[in-house]
């Protein structure tokens, strides 16, 4: 059994706190029960968010000195958590209950088991553009896409400096199909999945879009795509609070799998952002510039 279900999109955690928690604790567990029941194998994505904020940025190493303070490692890393108020967390909390429950499911009755912590998965059909194919605020590729799309500007968040590693979706679909096919090596293991190499800031990341959508579109006025800073309040609401960065360790799959991520970040942007382009070029932009206005 692959579950694949969440509700996992920074706009709902803080708004819609109960939904989440619903769609990521409570209604997975009847599959876990499952699996319990017909003894079946279960493979469970998870997220890189479980590790919440870095042991670095709450003890003040601003600039990450010590990576033993913000390497995530599957099997050691604490998971830390902002306050109850900060309803950022209901997904990372969430997620985490439900690793939790799979584990002790595994402890107390036998459940095989494997955890994808995935870690900022681009590419191709990656997430809705509001007024297309969806609505509301969709995830960082998707929103600065909009932006691209639009001719409005990409807006950072707090100054964009949180930083991500991205990892090519077909990076991450080998890793997956990996552990399928060697289950006697991925059962009872929890993964992260992700790119050591490609790590930005999130103004990098808009940086490097728009470089992407110039390219694409061979149109080098896209160079100068308006950027412009936006708060976590206004853009998300409150209590929005952001993990600030994501650094995974993935000697694990290494060493059991034999996989590493090899898609460059350029690359990654390059074919993500022509699909989205070669996918919506030919909307009016008026009529996607009232759909964002009204989303
Ligand atoms: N972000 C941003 N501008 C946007 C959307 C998101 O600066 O238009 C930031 C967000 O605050 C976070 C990062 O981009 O720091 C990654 O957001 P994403 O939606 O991918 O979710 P996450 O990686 O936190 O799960």
């Amino acid at each position: 059994m692959i579950n694949l279900a969440a509700i996992c999109n920074p706009s709902e955690y803080n708004v819609n706190p109960i939904s989440v928690i619903d769609a990521n604790f409570l209604q997975p567990v009847k599959i876990v029960d499952v699996c319990v029941q017909q003894k079946k194998w279960l493979i469970h994505f998870s997220t890189s968010e479980v590790y919440g904020r870095t042991l670095a940025s709450y003890l003040g190493d601003v600039d990450y000195s010590n990576p033993e303070l913000y390497e995530l490692d599957e099997d050691s890393t604490p998971l830390i958590m902002g306050p109850i108020g900060n309803q950022r967390w209901s997904y990372a909390t969430s997620k985490q209950l439900m690793e939790r429950y799979i584990f002790g499911r595994h402890k107390e009755a036998g459940l095989p088991f494997t955890t994808i912590r995935p870690l900022n998965f681009f590419g191709p059909k990656m997430d809705f553009i509001p007024g297309r194919d969806g609505e509301g605020v969709p995830r960082v590729l998707a929103c600065f896409m909009t932006a691209l799309l639009d001719g409005q500007p990409m807006q950072l968040v707090d100054g964009g400096m949180a930083r991500r590693t991205i990892v090519s979706i077909h990076d991450a679909i080998r890793a997956i199909v990996l552990m399928i096919n060697n289950r006697e090596w991925s059962v009872n293991q929890i993964f992260n999945v992700g790119n050591r190499h490609n790590e930005v800031t999130m103004k990098e990341l808009a940086e490097l879009m728009r470089e992407a959508y110039a390219e694409c579109t061979s149109d080098a006025t896209h160079l100068k795509h308006p950027i412009v800073n936006v708060s976590g309040l206004e853009f998300y609401g409150e209590g929005y609070e952001d993990c600030d960065r994501r650094m995974p360790n993935l000697t694990k799959a290494k060493d059991l799998l034999g996989w590493e991520p090899t898609r460059s970040l350029k690359e990654t942007l390059l074919e993500t952002v022509t699909y989205y382009y070669d996918q919506y070029r030919d909307w009016p932009k008026t009529q996607r510039g009232a759909a964002v206005t009204q989303a």
